[in-house]
């Protein structure tokens, strides 16, 4: 799956704010996601993304 920075991801797995979906702010070894909801940022292993994405809006 390509994935950009910029895109906004949808995952399966729900951060505790009830938000599903993630801006990527970077990406390389370790992605650098935003929750949309909160606005919380997380460093996620690329591999980790992949198996637990949705969809890219
Ligand atoms: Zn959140």
């Amino acid at each position: 799956m390509d994935i950009q920075v910029g895109n906004i991801i949808k995952l399966k797995k729900q951060h505790p704010c009830g938000n599903y979906e993630w801006e990527v702010l970077r990406v390389g070894a370790d992605f650098r996601l935003k929750c949309m909801g909160c606005g919380h940022q997380i460093m996620v292993p690329r591999k980790s993304v992949e198996k637990n994405i949705k969809g890219i809006r």
